[in-house]
């Protein structure tokens, strides 16, 4: 079958780990087979803060990031929401497709609010994820690859789109979410690696950058090392880690470092790591900004055409 697939993410600052075993890897694997829209959803960076802070360069670094990785500009249209206005536009029948109450239960949300900077909660923390429905509708998405707190988002965009085309006639089709490898990696806090939440392993950190979070990581006084989610969360989220980079069971390695100690643990994860992102950080050095930002500017491109289109679609639909 041939998916339009979407995703994306906010320049919020560098990604991280959780990105690619959640959603990136998913990608770069997608991108050959299906048509490809990804995201730099830069006004939902104001859903949790009050400023959009440094967001220029964090585009960029973003773009780095993503063609770091392996996405393909050939292949893939990169585009942002400030530059699409038509998509913004969606937002507004599709807001009336959702009740309150169906908004301020959705569990990310509350999740996000618990961990804003916002001064007060907005507006916009609230309808973003209907927002993030005009994101993958507007280019009739029908796979979402995301991490696992995406899905109650993706559940939004699944009803919007079965309501508007329960009361207008069918428009959109009912995507679906993809998940990664990991769906939800930890931090090296315990929590979920998040770019905001200072507890991450971004993707373009240097190798002594990498060594000195990992050696923060908390770990326990046993000596022996095993892997045990609920019991030893600090020690398990670096196996895990490790793990994912080896392509290997985490298990297995815990086996292997055995009496080796939280030292031991830290330092086969610190190589591990280096080892699996070092081609990604030597393509990351090799790019050049001004040449990326060029990539943005011709997806922004065609993202406003295919928008433009399924705008006008829509306004039809509705009878305006
Ligand atoms: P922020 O802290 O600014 O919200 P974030 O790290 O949560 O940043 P997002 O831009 O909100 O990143 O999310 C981008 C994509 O990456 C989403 O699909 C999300 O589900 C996925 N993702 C984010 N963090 C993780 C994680 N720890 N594990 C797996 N997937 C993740
Ligand atoms: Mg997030």
């Amino acid at each position: 079958m041939n998916h339009v697939v979407l995703t994306g993410d906010r320049p919020t600052g560098p990604l991280h780990l959780g990105h690619y075993f959640g959603s990136l890897a998913n990608r770069v694997e997608l991108q050959h087979r299906h048509r490809m829209y990804v995201l730099v959803a830069d006004y939902q960076v104001i859903t949790d803060r009050d400023l959009p802070g440094e967001i220029q360069r964090n585009i960029t670094e973003l773009l780095l990031d993503y063609l770091a990785i392996g996405l393909d500009p050939a292949k893939v249209m990169i585009f942002q929401h400030s530059a699409v206005p038509e998509l913004n536009q969606l937002l507004l029948p599709f807001l009336s497709l959702v009740s309150m109450a169906e908004l301020q239960r959705n569990p990310t949300v509350k999740d996000e609010i618990l961990h804003s900077s916002q001064s007060a909660v907005s507006g916009l923390m609230f309808t973003y994820p209907v927002h993030q429905a005009a994101d993958i509708l507007f280019c009739k998405g029908t796979l979402v690859p995301v991490g696992r707190d995406q899905l109650p988002h993706v559940e939004v965009t699944r009803l919007v789109a079965r309501r508007f085309n329960e009361r207008y006639g069918t428009v959109f089709p009912v995507p679906e979410a993809m998940m990664g490898a990991q769906p939800s990696l930890k931090g090296l806090d315990g929590g979920k690696m998040s770019k905001s939440r200072g507890n991450s392993i971004p993707l373009k950190a240097t190798e002594d950058e990498t060594a000195a979070l990992i050696r923060r990581a908390v770990t326990d006084a046993d000596r022996r090392i095993t892997f045990d989610e609920e019991r030893r969360p600090g020690v398990s989220g670096l196996l895990t880690l490790a793990g994912l980079c080896l392509d290997r069971p985490p298990r297995e390695l815990a086996e292997e470092i055995g009496d080796g100690g939280a030292a031991r643990l830290k330092s086969v994860t610190t190589d591990a790591v280096n080892d699996f992102l070092r081609p990604i950080r030597k393509r990351r050095a090799d790019l050049d900004e001004g040449a990326v930002r060029a990539v943005l500017r011709e997806g922004n491109a065609t993202a406003r055409e295919r928008a433009a289109l399924t705008l006008e679609e829509v306004r039809q639909a509705m009878g305006f």
